[in-house]
């Protein structure tokens, strides 16, 4: 590692942030290390990493990396959570540190056990009995305050502490819920603080590379996405600020990489990609829109050496890109791949959805049809096609949060059907564990009462989790296979994210007619209600 940070335990607060996975999903995660950087940015905390391997199931208690302490010995355990797969490492982290997993029965004795996060933000409720409180919101907005009241309070008693914290915009403390929605926090002047890559490791999916988020949220209204509900509005860092980071992150190495939701949306992308490459940068991206796909970007990054680039086509027709409102037609895909082949990238990465609202198996022909003419249009450049396939899972807080995921053998054939009509012809399919996808749907739209099933468990399989629910007396199907009545009230109504529930609703009417919807004008909008 390049860049860790060790700091004397002496008079400061100990806060153990902890990924509820390996080290290696942790330390590719930007959100984490900004977290870890931001921390020990204050003179008075002490913040160590903590990961959790749960193939190795270790019966030995965690144990921080940086002074080797035991989470006992910390005041603070802050959780990152970005995945709802991650909510099963949660009980038994705590449980192997030999706390209560359940806030209740945790006393003065033990740390204030706190989470953050993309999918714990748009719906804590499942995670709740475990948590003091939650971080609703980005952390760099709530972080400050909370430390401020978190290092005056920790000597007071707990519940003293935990009704001032309950106080700080965007913390959500279960215990203390007076029934009016915590609201999200964001950073209105995103350039306020950096995000960039504080450690450098090999052992990391974009292995010693320096990562900078060029930009935050996502304008474009996909009906589906989390991201681009919850982190609204879209925010851009400028050129200079990006420009000084890259000198920075090439004082550890050549390869850097662009983060954002879709990279290509930066408004000074290309001037951005030329200057790194003139500083003999080689750059990635995370991942780029069909539409707009700048050619000088493209260039410059086959001019980088960058192989691979992966583009969200999400479904193969028309019909269902208009009701997520994709804002893609097929020219516009074709386009785009055949732009990516011609400027010599070796791979397109395509990412597909299947179990659509609507979807019909026609449309499951649709994606192999188009799959198929992509690669005979690049073929002849040396470009091959990749397609990664996964089950739709309705979001929390997006328009799509009312619908249901389709039965699981729908799920099963259509997966066979396009692995079937696209391998034998030598295109490459990976797809989502469909199982696994479904228990994300009942995660991410469950309430406190899962919190039973995940406290319950004695392992991580589909069976065990199938039986915990049983024994809870909850049913699956509840969760994801109905469709929401507008007025039932959701588990998440706890929190706000600031689009409006009516906003929701008006853009799943539309979809419902294939209506689209125009991306954020960015000025003079209070459209959905967050700007
Ligand atoms: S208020 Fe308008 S610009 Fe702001 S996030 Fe909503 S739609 Fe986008």
């Amino acid at each position: 590692e390049r860049g860790t940070i060790h700091k004397d335990w002496g008079g400061r607060t100990p806060i153990a942030l902890i990924y509820p996975n390996s080290y290696y999903l942790g330390m590719s995660s930007l959100g984490f290390q900004t977290i870890y950087g931001f921390l020990n940015g204050y003179e008075n905390i002490v913040c160590e990493r903590v990961f959790w391997e749960p193939k190795i199931r270790r019966a030995e208690e965690p144990i921080s990396l940086e002074s080797q302490r035991p989470l006992p010995d910390f005041d603070v355990l802050a959780f990152s959570i970005s995945y709802e797969l991650d909510y099963f490492n949660v009980v038994p982290i705590l449980v192997a540190s030999g706390l209560p997993p359940l806030a209740a029965d945790r006393n003065e004795s033990h740390p204030l056990v706190i989470a953050g996060g993309p999918s714990v933000t748009a719906n804590p409720q499942p995670l709740s009995p475990f948590f003091d409180c939650f971080a609703i919101g980005e952390g760099e907005a709530i972080l400050p305050r909370f430390i401020e009241v978190l290092t005056r309070g920790l000597q007071d008693k707990k519940d003293q502490l935990l009704k001032e914290l309950a106080s700080v915009p965007g913390v959500y403390v279960p215990a203390l819920y007076d029934g009016k929605p915590v609201s999200r926090q964001w950073l209105a002047a995103l350039d306020s603080a950096a995000t960039t890559s504080v450690i450098l490791t090999a052992d990391t999916d974009l292995s010693d590379m320096y990562l900078i988020e060029i930009a935050r949220g996502c304008g474009w209204g996909c009906r589906f996405c989390l991201a681009g509900f919850w982190f609204r509005p879209f925010r851009f860092r400028p050129l200079d600020s990006l420009l000084a980071h890259a000198k920075n992150g090439l004082e550890y190495g050549r390869r850097i990489g662009l983060l954002a939701a879709a990279v290509s949306d930066h408004p000074e992308i290309d001037e951005l990609v030329s200057r790194l490459h003139q500083m003999g940068a080689v750059t990635s991206v995370s991942s780029l829109r069909v539409r707009p796909l700048s050619r000088i970007v493209l260039r410059g990054l086959a001019e980088s050496g960058t192989q691979t680039v992966s583009l969200a086509p999400e479904a193969g027709s028309e019909r269902l890109r208009q009701l997520i409102n994709k804002g893609a037609t097929e020219d516009d895909i074709i386009e785009a791949v055949d732009n990516v082949a011609e400027q010599g990238l070796r791979q397109i990465k395509l990412y597909f959805m299947i179990g659509l609202p609507t979807e019909s198996d026609d449309d499951i022909e649709e994606t192999i049809r188009l799959a198929l003419n992509l690669k005979g249009r690049i073929e002849r450049t040396g470009c091959r096609i990749a397609l990664t396939v996964e089950p739709f899972v309705p979001k929390a807080g997006t328009p799509f949060q009312w619908l249901a995921m389709p039965p699981e053998e729908v799920l099963k054939r259509r997966i066979n059907r396009i692995k079937n009509g696209l391998t034998k012809s030598g295109i490459e399919v990976r797809t989502e564990s469909v199982g696994w996808s479904l228990v994300q749907g009942v995660l991410s739209r469950g309430d406190a009462r899962l919190g039973a099933a995940l406290a319950s468990m004695s392992g991580y399989s589909l069976a065990e989790w199938r039986r915990a629910l049983e024994v809870r007396d909850l049913n699956a199907d509840y969760y994801i296979h109905r469709e929401l009545p507008f007025d039932e009230p959701l588990p998440w109504s706890v929190v706000d994210s600031g689009v409006t529930p009516e906003y929701l609703g008006e853009e799943l009417a539309k979809a419902r007619r294939w209506a689209q919807t125009q991306p954020c004008p960015l000025k003079d909008c209070h459209e959905c209600g967050v700007c």
